[in-house]
């Protein structure tokens, strides 16, 4: 398995964090690996729900330039980046690698949200198999 990122690249990434935790920005689900040469950051981000897609996509544009300058010695690194609602309860089921599904009640599992994909198995597919 890869290791994550050295201790003092970790503080780095931490101290980056700080700086949007004290404007508000929570985070979970931080995540670092390294493979050969490469660094891999992902990260939850968490904002009020009420931000628009704008808002949040500079926040995120931001952010992987701030860690970015803050690794500015390492070569190859990729930033991966997650943005939820901080009053969203599923922003907050998703920290671990592997999602759990949603338990499966009598009427089955709950249907996707509007504008989500269902999570329901396809009953009927496009393409050659
Ligand atoms: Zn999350």
């Amino acid at each position: 398995m890869d290791p994550t990122l050295p201790p003092d690249e970790q503080d780095t990434l931490d101290a980056v964090l700080a700086t949007y935790a004290e404007q508000g920005v929570a985070f979970h689900a931080v995540r670092s690996r390294l493979s050969g040469h490469r660094r891999f950051i992902s990260l939850h981000g968490l904002v009020p729900g009420a931000w628009s897609v704008s808002r949040g996509h500079d926040l995120v544009e931001q952010l992987e330039a701030d860690i970015r300058a803050a690794l500015a010695d390492l070569d190859a690194l990729s930033v991966f980046t997650h943005l939820e609602p901080l009053e969203d309860p599923r922003s907050y089921g998703d920290t671990r690698l592997d999602r759990e599904r949603p338990p499966a009640g009598p009427s089955g599992p709950e249907p996707a949200p509007p504008g989500l994909p269902s999570t329901e198995p396809a009953t009927h597919r496009e393409g050659p198999r």
